[in-house]
Parts: structure tokens; C-alpha cells; sequence
């Protein structure tokens, strides 16, 4: 069964086609800039690539290029679209849905009425949705939610110390995200040293221009950095993570700037970036960090001591603590980094192996000493294959 998975974002739509269950990448289209006069698609099938200009004034003019790609070409991916046999969709904010499902009139409305807590996200996703039933009309589609993996933490974890009539009346709570590459690297990882994913307890650590990470009881987040807003816990590439709650009234008054222009400071022109003044990419970081730049090495340090402390806090949530995961750009590529986390946390039970470490790039490893009573692992996250998964156990269930 031929699956195809959109990532609709603000300017861009990624398209992804599998062959299900097998889990095989057939193809992948990029459109990039999408609203602008100099658009550029990427298309990728065959262990070929193609890149081209063209102008893409909005999404269901993107998807009609990346189905275009599919059926066109000398060889073509799929001989007609009518091969495509169900849609799953990447969306930002479920609220309240734990796990992913198919999108009829009362999924499209907890979308749109969730798209007040991720307004940069969840409108380009309902476009996605959108052209898709216009393209692809009576095709099963599936919403995948970054939130939904979170949604059963416990209330301790969830709620705020705030009037409890935000959460009550608003929905103010932590919702967390990057939750379908969490779910994905525990449920991998586990795969990875031979138990079911229910028996063990993990730290994910998703590090990447977005950072988070998750605390894995069982199968299930129990809690996560990430909060009402993908903007609290790690130091991230241009984002802060966690400060002081105050400095938002402080800063508006001494900058004078209003709370939406903060609001931009906070995310993105903090976090790496802000700290470093040189760049949000870690590979440029550890350049400049070897070449002497000391506010480079500042802001490594600084990233990685917040990483570790978070490892430390869901160890006092897990209580025992069988794997520690690294995923995602940085968590996958960057040794120095997962090693400076790492570092010192011997009494909670991780040693790494500085080989296995400095060997593991863009590929799953285990990169612990073999006598690490943690398991310490790099799992390469695959958002796009989860969520084709996550189709064909829903429509599986639903057949
Ligand atoms: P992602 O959002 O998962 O695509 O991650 C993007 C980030 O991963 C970049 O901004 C870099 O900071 C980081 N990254 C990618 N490749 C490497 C590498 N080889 N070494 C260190 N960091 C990397």
C-alpha cells in the first residue's frame, strides 16, 4: 500500500511516499519559499536527484508539483495517482488528542480550534489537508499531532502553577512537542537492544534547531521540556528554552519593546545564536569554538549544561533509567556534544565509550561502555516513516 506524508510548514511542504508496511522510501519532494516568485523543488526517487526554480504562490499549487513529479519524468515513481491509497499528515497542535487518527469534519475542528495555540503551524497543516482532499478526493487521510505522545502526562507534569482557571477555562498547560520523533526513537531504540518498548524506561533527547526531551515510561511521555509553546526547556538554535518568567515584564519596559517584539527576541534571536553572536548551526559553533572564539565555546557550554540537567530531573522522574537517546541534527552528528552531556554523570549509571561515541555519525549506535548500567544510544529520528506507520496501523484497525 502506497502511503504519501505531508509536512506542510509556513513556506515550505515536504512530501514523502512509502510503500507500506515495508516501511520503503519511494520518493521525496521538497517545495521551498512556497508563496514567493522564486520557489525551488527538490525531488528525490531512484537514488537520483532533481532541483529546479519555478513560483509556488501556496500549497495546493506545491502538492500539485510534488504529485506531478511522482506520476511524471522518463521513469516514473507511480504509473497514476490513483496508486496512492491514503495520506497522512504531520500537524502541529492536537490539543487534547493522544494519538493519531483519521481526519473527518471533528478532527478538522480540533485543528482549527487548536490553531490559536500554534498559529504559525497549524493553518499551513490545514492547507496541507486541504489541497490533499482536492488532489487526492476519498483517500483515508490520518492526522499525526507533535503533541499528541505528551497528551496522557500526568497532571503534575501538565499543569502550571498558574490560577487554575487558565488551564480549566483556557487549556494553559504543557503540551509538549516533537512527540512523533519521540515515540519513534524510544519504540527504535528498543527494537535496537531486543525488548518491548512497554519494559523499559528512556530519556530522548530530540536535538536538533528544535531541542526537547522526553521522559518514556513504559511506551508513554510522562514529561517534557517543551511546554504550552515550543519555546521552553533546552537552549535551542535561535530559541532560549527555559528563563525566568519576570524577565518577559523586565525586558519590555527596558527595551521598550512590545510583547510581540519580545516575544521574536525570545525566539529567534536567542538560544545559540544570541548567546554566540556568530551562528545557531553547532558544526560552525565547534569551529569557531576550536579556532578560540570564546562566546562559541560559551554557548556549547552553555547548551550542554542545560541538556544534562534535564537528563538528571527525568532521572528522578524515571526513577530507573534503562536507555538515554540522542536524535535529531545535532543529537545524531555530534559526538562533542552528546559527549559533553554525558560527561560526569557516571553516578547515575552512563559511561559512554569515547569510540563508539566519536564513530556514531547520521546512523544508529549504541554508544555506551559495555558496562553502562544506562544504555546510551544515537537513533536516527524518522519522523515521516512513523507517521506512514501511524496510517496504516489506523487504517489497519479501521479495516
Ligand atoms: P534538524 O533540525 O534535526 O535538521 O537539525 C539541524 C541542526 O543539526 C543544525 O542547525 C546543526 O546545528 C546540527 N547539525 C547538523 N549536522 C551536524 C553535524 N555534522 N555536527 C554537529 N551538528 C550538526
Amino acid at each position: 500500500m502506497k502511503v504519501l506524508v505531508l509536512n506542510a510548514g509556513s513556506s515550505s511542504l515536504k512530501c514523502s511516499l512509502f510503500e507500506m508496511p515495508e516501511g520503503r522510501k519511494l520518493a521525496y519532494c521538497e517545495v521551498e519559499r512556497v508563496g514567493s516568485e522564486d520557489s525551488e523543488v527538490t525531488f528525490r526517487a531512484g537514488g537520483s536527484e532533481q532541483r529546479r526554480p519555478c513560483g509556488v504562490p501556496d500549497h495546493g499549487h506545491a502538492l500539485d508539483i510534488a504529485l506531478a513529479s511522482l506520476t511524471g519524468g522518463e521513469r516514473p515513481v507511480l504509473d497514476g495517482l490513483d496508486r496512492i491509497a491514503a495520506v497522512g499528515h504531520r500537524v502541529v497542535h492536537g490539543g487534547p488528542m493522544t494519538e493519531s487518527t483519521l481526519i473527518d469534519e471533528e478532527t478538522l475542528e480540533t485543528i482549527r480550534r487548536n490553531a490559536v495555540l500554534a498559529p504559525l503551524h497549524n493553518p499551513p497543516n490545514l492547507e496541507g489537508i486541504e489541497a490533499a482532499t482536492r488532489l487526492l478526493p476519498d483517500r483515508p487521510q490520518v492526522a499525526a499531532f507533535d503533541t499528541a505522545f505528551h497528551a496522557r502526562m500526568p497532571r503534575e507534569a501538565h499543569l502550571y502553577a498558574l490560577p487554575y482557571s487558565l488551564y480549566a477555562e483556557r487549556g494553559v498547560r504543557v503540551y509538549g512537542f516533537h512527540g512523533t520523533s519521540h515515540r519513534y526513537v524510544a519504540r527504535r531504540a528498543a527494537a535496537m537492544v531486543g525488548r518491548e518498548p512497554g519494559e523499559l524506561n528512556l530519556i530522548t533527547m530530540h536535538l536538533g534547531n528544535g531541542c526537547s526531551a522526553a521522559a518514556v515510561r513504559g511506551g508513554r511521555s510522562v514529561d517534557t521540556s517543551m511546554g504550552m509553546t515550543p519555546l521552553a526547556g533546552l537552549v535551542m538554535g535561535t530559541r532560549c528554552g527555559d528563563i525566568d518568567p519576570g524577565l518577559f515584564y523586565l525586558l519590555t519596559e527596558w527595551l521598550d519593546q512590545s510583547p510581540a517584539e519580545l516575544y521574536d527576541l525570545l525566539n529567534r534571536d536567542s538560544g545559540l545564536a544570541g548567546l554566540s553572536g556568530v551562528s545557531n548551526d553547532v558544526r560552525e559553533l565547534l569551529a569557531a569554538a576550536s579556532e578560540g572564539n570564546e562566546r562559541a565555546q560559551m554557548a556549547l557550554e552553555v547548551f550542554c549544561y542545560r541538556a544534562r540537567k534535564y537528563v538528571g530531573a527525568y532521572f528522578a522522574v524515571l526513577g530507573r533509567v534503562d536507555g538515554l537517546i540522542f536524535t535529531a541534527g545535532i543529537g545524531e552528528n555530534s559526538p562533542e556534544v552528546r559527549g559533553e552531556i554525558c560527561r560526569g554523570l557516571e553516578g547515575l549509571g552512563i559511561a559512554l565509550d569515547p569510540d563508539a561515541n566519536r564513530a556514531a555519525r547520521g546512523a544508529d549506535a549504541l554508544i555506551s561502555a559495555p558496562d553502562s548500567p544506562t544504555a546510551v544510544l544515537v537513533v536516527c529520528t524518522n519522523e515521516e516513516l512513523q507517521i506512514a506507520t501511524d496510517v496504516w496501523e489506523t487504517l489497519e484497525g479501521a479495516g
